[in-house]
C-alpha cells in the first residue's frame, strides 16, 4: 500500500465489536483480567498499554518502515527514554545545532549521570570520524537541522556508525516519513515530536521512538516507557491518530508553499540569506535531493539585513504569520529563534524561523512583502 492508504488503513478501528467507524477513546486505566489470569490483547493498565496508544504505535511503525514504536507524552520524553537506555560512561555524538532543549537536557541532566556528549558538525565526515571514541554508543542526527536547516547525509553517517558498532538515531520531526525515511537509509532509531506534523493542529503534545528491529535497545526503551510513565493520554493518542490521516496531504501542500516562499524571499533585497534545502543555493542541496522525496519540507529560516531589533520588528509587522514558537500546524508561524534559545545559543541574532502552514501561498508572500517594505 502507498503512504496515504497506509495512513488511513493503519488507523482503522479493529479493537471493538461496536462497528463504530471512528475509533472510540478508551479512557479506562485498567482492564478486566480473564478467569485464567490472562488479559485480552495484553491490555492490563494504561501506563503499560492502551488501545488508542497501540493503534497509534502500529501506525507510526508502519509509516516509518520500522518494526516497533513506543509513544511518549512529548518529544522530549521520547528523547529522554532513548538517552536513559544507555549507561554511565557511554558516549554520544550530537550535531552542533541540535534542537536546543536536547542540548540543555544533555548538559543539565544526563552529564550529571555520567553520559558523555561531544558536539560535532554532522555534515563534516572527518569531524564525525575523529570524535568517535571506544565508548561511543550513539550518533544523533537531525536533518534538516533546527534552525539553520543543515542537511546530514544519513547514508554516510550510517556507514560510519555500522563500521564502529554505534547506533544511529535520527530526529525526523521536521521531515516526517512523507519526505524522509531514515530507517531505509541505514538508521537504527527514528524519533519524532508528534506535537508537530503528525498532530498537525497545534493542540496536542506527543513523541515517539521507532526502531528497525525489536532488539535489546527496543526492549530497554519499552521498559523505561512503562516504568517511568511518560506516556501519552488516550485522547492525545486519538488526536495524533486523527492528524496522521491527513499528514501526507498537509505536508506535501505545506512543502510546496514553503518552496515558493523561499524563492520569493531569496530575491528580496532586505533578506541576506534564506536557509531552505530545496534551493539550489543551499550548500547541501545535492544531499537533500538524494535522500528526500516529495519535496524539502515546510520549514525555513531567513537572515534579515540588520540586527535582532530589525528582525523582531518584522515579526510584529507580519499579519498572516503568527508570532509563536513550534511548527508543523495548519497556521504559518514565525519566530525570532535566539530570543527563545537564550544567550548561550549560537543562532544568528538576525535569524527568523518560519513554519509554513496551509494558507494560500499568495497571501503568505504578500504578507512578507508588506512586512519587509519600509
Ligand atoms: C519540538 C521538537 C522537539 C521536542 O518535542 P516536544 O514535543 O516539544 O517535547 C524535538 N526535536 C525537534 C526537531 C523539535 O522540533
Amino acid at each position: 500500500m502507498k503512504f496515504e492508504t497506509l495512513a488511513i488503513k493503519s488507523l482503522e478501528n479493529n479493537l471493538t465489536n461496536t462497528n463504530a467507524v471512528s475509533v472510540p477513546i478508551y479512557l479506562s486505566t485498567t482492564f478486566i483480567r480473564n478467569e485464567d489470569g490472562s488479559y485480552n490483547n495484553d491490555f492490563l493498565y494504561t501506563r503499560s498499554n492502551n488501545p488508542n496508544r497501540q493503534i497509534l504505535e502500529n501506525s507510526l511503525a508502519l509509516l516509518e518502515g520500522g518494526k516497533i514504536c513506543y509513544t511518549f507524552s512529548s518529544g522530549m520524553a521520547a528523547i529522554s527514554a532513548i538517552f536513559q537506555s544507555f549507561s554511565t560512561g557511554d558516549h554520544i555524538l550530537l550535531p552542533d545545532d541540535v534542537y536546543y532543549n536536547v542540548y540543555m537536557l544533555t548538559t543539565e541532566v544526563f552529564e550529571r549521570w555520567g553520559l558523555e556528549f561531544t558536539i560535532v558538525d554532522m555534515s563534516d565526515k572527518n569531524e564525525v570520524l575523529s570524535a568517535i571514541k571506544d565508548n561511543t554508543k550513539l550518533i544523533w542526527v537531525e536533518t534538516p537541522s533546527n534552525p539553520q536547516l543543515k542537511i546530514t547525509d544519513i547514508e554516510q553517517i550510517s556507514e560510519i556508525a555500522k563500521k564502529n558498532d554505534i547506533l544511529l538515531a535520527v530526529d525526523n520531526t521536521w521531515s516526517t516519513p512523507v519526505l524522509l525515511k531514515p530507517l531505509d537509509l541505514g538508521a537504527d532509531i527514528v524519533m519524532h515530536s508528534t506535537t508537530k506534523y503528525f498532530g498537525g493542529h497545534s493542540d496536542v503534545l506527543g513523541g515517539c521512538v521507532i526502531l528497525k528491529e525489536n532488539n535489546e535497545t527496543a526492549q530497554k526503551i519499552s521498559h523505561i516507557q512503562s516504568l517511568s510513565g511518560g506516556v501519552p493520554s488516550p485522547f492525545d493518542c486519538w488526536l495524533i491518530s486523527r492528524g496522521i490521516q491527513t499528514l501526507h496531504l498537509r505536508v506535501t501542500a505545506q512543502t510546496k508553499t514553503a518552496k515558493k516562499l523561499a524563492k520569493f524571499l531569496e530575491k528580496h533585497p532586505q533578506i541576506k540569506k534564506v536557509n531552505y534545502p530545496g534551493l539550489k543555493s543551499h550548500t547541501q542541496f545535492d544531499i537533500a535531493k538524494k535522500q528526500m522525496k516529495n519535496g524539502y519540507g515546510a520549514m525555513l529560516s531567513v537572515l534579515i539585513k540588520g540586527n535582532a531589533e530589525t528582525a523582531k520588528k518584522i515579526t510584529n509587522k507580519l499579519k498572516v504569520f503568527t508570532t509563536a514558537t513550534s511548527l508543523g500546524g495548519v497556521e504559518s508561524l514565525v519566530e525570532h529563534r535566539k530570543s527563545v534559545e537564550g544567550i548561550n545559543s549560537n543562532t544568528p541574532e538576525n535569524l527568523l524561523r518560519i513554519s509554513v502552514g496551509l494558507e494560500n501561498v499568495d497571501d503568505l508572500i504578500e504578507d512578507w512583502k508588506q512586512a519587509l517594505s519600509n
